[in-house]
């Protein structure tokens, strides 16, 4: 018997779980991040965490991965810059080692979403796959012959800010019209809040749009207007085999996927074959997953980029 353990750290949230060999879910634990975000309580939190699945996991521990968010530094094995924890140069991985001796494992956080997807998830008998993960904000991953395309400048597939409608709002990247600002589940609160006055959970704007309700209808369908149009041009330019959705939004189910294929499928005229729109199989938590998929796949020798 063996286990591992996979910690994704977001801007506000820690997720992680313990899985067995073949990445079923043992344990879960989700804890709020430090508000002012201090590096020592983080790391004592997250060692905490990895402390209470040991306990838990039966057998050899094959590892911890880690999903950590915006620029990462492979070299020392943490985050170079990470505009959502207010974070520069923490050795994340080095800091961790120093209280638990174990393997450490790191992606890119919506990386490892497309690694769980790939080797785990509804990508898996796909070669060259586009992934998008709609949350609070938009993201993407390609993988391409099953390796990961990270560019020139470890900045490859930021889907969210591609421009769309060059008048749209205001994007937190200083752009206007972003993807993300047009298709997220943010956009979708923002919007059904400037037509009702009332703050209104993703959720809750979703199950009222499926009864057909006004406006939260015409809201999502907007939404998701755009984000078919984005993928549309995404294809034109990867010709992937398969785009699969990911991300919090993508809890809502197939419903949400027949709203974009709208736009999508509409688009084309001379495309020989469409790439299929499918739902991720981990939705939210695709991250985590592929963290924990991480010290896996280094024991079957079939994807790591650096063990710690
Ligand atoms: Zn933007």
């Amino acid at each position: 018997m063996a286990f591992s353990i996979g910690i994704d750290l977001g801007g506000t949230k820690i997720a992680g779980v313990l899985v067995d060999e073949e990445l079923h879910i043992l344990a879960e634990e989700k804890i709020l991040v430090d508000r002012e975000k201090r590096v020592e309580k983080v790391i004592g939190d997250i060692e905490l965490l990895v402390r209470g699945f040991q306990e838990k996991g039966e057998g050899e521990c094959w590892g911890v991965g880690l999903a950590l968010p915006g620029l990462l530094d492979w070299e020392k094995g943490g985050i170079a810059l990470s505009e959502n924890l207010n974070w520069r140069d923490v050795p994340v991985i080095p800091l961790l080692k120093e209280k638990l001796p174990l393997s450490f494992f790191m992606e890119h956080d919506v990386r490892s979403g497309a690694v769980a997807e790939t080797y785990f998830g509804a990508a898996q008998s796909f070669q060259d796959v586009l992934y998008i993960s709609v949350g609070t904000g938009i993201a993407g991953s390609l993988i391409w012959k099953r390796n990961i395309i990270r560019g020139a400048h470890e900045a490859s597939a930021e889907l969210g800010h591609m421009v769309i409608e060059p008048n749209g709002p205001l994007c937190r990247c200083g752009n206007a019209g972003c993807l993300e600002t047009l298709s997220s589940g943010n956009a979708m609160e923002r919007d059904v809040f400037h037509l009702t006055g009332k703050h209104i959970k993703g959720e809750e704007i979703f199950s009222r749009a499926r009864e057909g309700a006004s406006p939260y209808q015409e809201v999502v369908k907007r939404a998701s207007a755009f984000l078919g149009l984005g993928l549309f041009n995404l294809v034109q330019i990867f010709d992937p085999e398969v785009i699969i959705l990911g991300g919090g939004v993508a809890e809502a189910g197939e419903w949400w996927v027949e709203t974009i294929e709208e736009e999508y499928q509409n688009r084309f005229f001379w495309t020989p074959t469409i790439p299929p729109l499918l739902l991720g199989r981990f939705r939210s938590r695709a991250s985590v997953m592929g963290a924990a998929a991480l010290p896996v796949l280094y024991k079957r020798g079939e994807y790591v980029r650096s063990i710690y």
